[in-house]
């Protein structure tokens, strides 16, 4: 495929430090290093010393808004604890509108990350008119460094999407994992098996195929870490979304945790003299939130965080890399209420999706929970006690406008609500979740962490689009805003 490299013009308001290095050479004059590409001259190598991070590890907390880290340090830590993350010595701010909403959904969160334009909520990796925009990771995967996405989410879905994928509608999750295949990006570990299935791909089995070209291909915790010396994976853990933390003994889960997949993915793309890009996602945390699961957000954002803490040790023993972690957008306007019970939403179990699924009894000829069952594993499960009324509510919110039962996981959402309430956690209601074409994301600007080689660059507010002109520019990488694939 040959790439045409263009300048989108003045599409950006960046300081002149970030302009200055900007040009409008073609990439076969980035890669010839000519006398004009000053951001490519001293492209990173290992045997100088350079200023140039020559990794770059993006991590993503999805739905991870200053709220959700703070209910998360009170609840791990208590009042004076700190998150790894917080330890990170640079920080900074960041908005994140979509170009047709001032709330963007992960789709164009993602998209404003990784290719650094606006687009329209639900599109991946392409302008609002269409247009196939290059994201960061395809930047680094043409100057012959290894990439590779890590997700908690099924690895086709919005977030490692918009680094690896250019569709119109981020459902066409089967569509995203043909072209994962085709690009045959080094490591790719999360959910999502189904879609790369032969029901999703007329037939043909792409897990096999990578498997044939050379790639390691676990499927469980135990063969990703029986992986001596991983070259090329692709490792998916779950037909759908991977386990949420707190269901994970309740599930009997085998599937590897982010820390460890994370890990792996390391071993692997560090292999690579010439550096590597990653983009690491702690995606349940947007779930947990969207069903108002407090206990839910604290678990998936400490794994996040833990998954933080490791990689911020296995660059601190090197000088090339750049850490930065970040969130997309903010989830259901979580707020570290002074009423909240910190002791009730510890002791929970389960997520409200498990209940649903698992533990109420639905009576099929009424089409409803039971009465009894609901309130029984709310008070056992949750410490929650429902009246007849309450159940009598939740029964009428299990159904759309239109009559319709709602998914499991939307039906998830209603019973967290009912949990959140009752221990008095600071969230958006679920009336204005039910008015939202998010499912509850709010404009809440979220914070930028950074650590590592160029990281006190990241000083200031930004929009969403700053973000990784920031991280080209410091690794010497010439990327304009808005990439465009010439087919
Ligand atoms: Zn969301």
């Amino acid at each position: 495929m040959k790439r045409q490299w263009f300048t989108a013009a003045g599409a950006l308001g960046l300081s002149a430090a970030l302009i200055a290095g900007c040009s409008t050479e073609t990439e076969d004059e980035v890669e010839a290093g000519n006398d004009n590409a000053n951001d490519s001259e001293n492209e990173a190598s290992s045997d100088e010393e350079s200023d140039q991070p020559k990794n770059v590890i993006m991590m993503i907390g999805d739905g991870m808004g200053m709220g959700q880290i703070e209910v998360t340090r009170l609840l791990e830590h208590g009042k004076e604890g700190i998150l790894s993350m917080e330890e990170m010595p640079h920080s900074a701010l960041m908005r994140t509108y979509s170009a047709n909403n001032w709330v963007t959904d992960s789709a164009a969160a993602g998209t404003g990350i990784a290719t650094s334009e606006k687009t329209d909520n639900g599109v991946l990796g392409m302008s609002p008119d269409g247009e196939e925009l290059d994201s960061v990771l395809k930047l680094f995967q043409e100057h012959d460094r290894s990439v590779g996405v890590v997700s908690n989410n099924t690895v086709t879905d919005a977030t490692p999407a918009a680094f690896t994928a250019n569709v119109e509608d981020r459902g066409g999750q089967d569509e995203i994992a043909r072209q994962m295949y085709e690009e045959e990006y080094d490591v790719m570990l999360g959910g999502g098996e189904d879609y790369w299935l032969p029901d999703e791909q007329d037939g043909d089995n792409l897990i096999e195929e990578l498997e044939e070209k050379g790639y390691d291909t676990p499927t469980d915790r135990d063969e990703l870490l029986d992986i001596d010396d991983p070259d090329q994976l692709l490792g998916l853990f779950h037909p759908s979304f991977m386990t949420y933390k707190n269901d994970y003994d309740l599930r009997d889960s085998n599937e590897p945790s982010l820390e460890e997949m994370t890990e792996v993915a390391l071993e692997s793309l560090s292999q690579d003299d010439n550096g590597f890009f990653a983009m690491i996602e702690g995606a349940r945390i947007d779930h947990a939130a969207h069903a108002a699961d407090i206990p839910g957000v604290w678990q998936e954002t400490i794994e996040f965080d833990r998954t933080v803490a490791d990689v911020r040790e296995w660059a601190s023993d090197r000088d090339d890399t750049l850490v930065v972690v970040l969130a997309d957008h903010e989830t259901m306007g979580v707020t570290a209420s002074e009423t909240m019970d910190k002791e009730a939403l510890r002791n929970v179990e389960g997520s409200p999706e498990y209940y649903v699924e698992e533990k109420f009894d639905f009576d099929e000829d009424e089409g409803k929970f039971t009465t009894e069952s609901v309130q029984s594993v709310m008070q056992e499960y949750a410490g929650v006690e429902m009246s007849d009324e309450d159940v009598a509510d939740l029964n009428e919110y299990i159904y759309d406008e239109d009559g319709e039962l709602k998914f499991p996981h939307e039906q998830g959402w209603e019973v967290g609500s009912f949990i959140a309430d009752y221990h008095g956690a600071g969230i958006m209601s679920r009336e204005v979740r039910e008015g939202s074409s998010t499912g509850g994301h709010s404009a809440d600007m979220v914070p930028v962490f950074a650590e590592g080689l160029g990281a006190e660059n990241f000083d200031g507010t930004y929009d969403n689009t700053d973000i990784v002109q920031l991280i080209a520019e410091l690794s010497g990488l010439g990327f304009e805003p808005g990439e465009i694939i010439e087919e």
